[in-house]
């Protein structure tokens, strides 16, 4: 059987066809992909207030993570849900991420919402599993972080496939951003329904086929993946076993309590202790030579 090429498949610039070495997205210094050591992106789900940013900000620095995310507004599945801080959440999360020095990653869930991002000083423009078809917003936050040297963190959409979600990042190099960092977070099963415990089914093994299609650094959400705080660790070591070049963990300081996602965020103290898994595997897999093909 032979196997269609990735430009038949609807992506080219994206392609381990079209560039075989690795690209090296680099978010101030903080480097993902190609081998180096996996990224922790962390921080709660929603930014709640200044103080909430500036606190989580400062433990997710203690405890080791390199990028630091908050949701300004939030994409959820019911209008009546908790919407984020808006605006004013994008001045606190980039202001707590100066006084950390610290990158900082936060959604735009609309095309109004992209200007905002990159004027309030974020470094990485989020776009969230329910907007990975959204071509508009793929396309002007590609044209808006290649024009402002900014990057793009693309989510899976949680019912797409491996070539949807490379055909999505495919709008977003075509706008000449070529710093984009690829996002695994779980894809649509019957978990949820079986017995509550899991939110979406883990696409852990997407993780070598991902690599495999692209150049593009792949990273994994087990917080949103699993949604319940009790699996989180062990679901973000498995994607470091399986490739992963990075994490993204939410975190937050009383995590029943949080605005949003309370089931899934864990506590600073996870935090370290996911990290401190995370570099063990890696570092034990780089010993022996193993990679994501291996
Ligand atoms: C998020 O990362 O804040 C989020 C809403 O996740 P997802 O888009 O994967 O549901
Ligand atoms: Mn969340």
């Amino acid at each position: 059987m032979s196997i269609p090429s990735n430009a038949d498949r609807g992506y080219m610039l994206v392609s381990r066809q079209y560039k075989p070495e690795y690209t090296v997205v680099d978010i101030e210094g903080v480097k993902i992909g190609g081998g180096n050591p996996p990224v922790i992106i962390a921080g709660p789900c929603s930014i709640e207030s200044r103080e909430h940013i500036i606190e989580i900000a400062y433990a997710v620095k203690e405890a080791g993570a390199d990028i630091l995310r908050g949701g300004a507004d939030k994409p959820r599945s019911s209008p009546y849900s908790f919407q984020g801080i808006g605006e004013e959440g994008l001045v606190y999360l980039a202001e707590a991420g100066k006084l950390v020095g610290m990158p900082t990653d936060s959604e735009a869930v609309g095309e109004q919402k992209v200007d905002l991002v990159v004027k309030a000083g974020i470094s990485i423009i989020h776009i969230g599993s329910r907007n990975q078809k959204s071509y508009e917003l793929l396309k002007l936050a590609g044209h808006v972080a290649a024009e402002n040297g900014r990057a793009v963190l693309l989510k899976r959409g949680e019912a797409s496939t491996v070539d949807d979600f490379l055909g999505g990042a495919e709008y977003i190099a075509r706008e000449g951003c070529m710093d984009i960092i690829l996002c695994l977070r779980g894809i649509r099963g019957y978990e949820n329904i079986e017995n509550g415990l899991r939110r979406y089914t883990g696409d852990l093994d997407s993780i070598p086929v991902v690599k495999e299609l692209s150049h593009l650094p792949v990273i994994y959400d087990p917080s949103h993946a699993s949604g319940n705080r009790e699996y989180v660790r062990a679901h973000a070591r498995a994607a470091i076993a399986a490739g992963a070049d990075g994490l993204m963990i939410e975190t937050h300081l009383d995590p029943p309590n949080a605005k949003s996602d309370a089931a899934q965020q864990v506590t600073p103290a996870t935090l370290v202790d996911i990290i401190k898994d995370a570099r063990i595997i890696f570092e034990t897999l780089r010993e022996r030579q193993i990679t994501y093909k291996n």
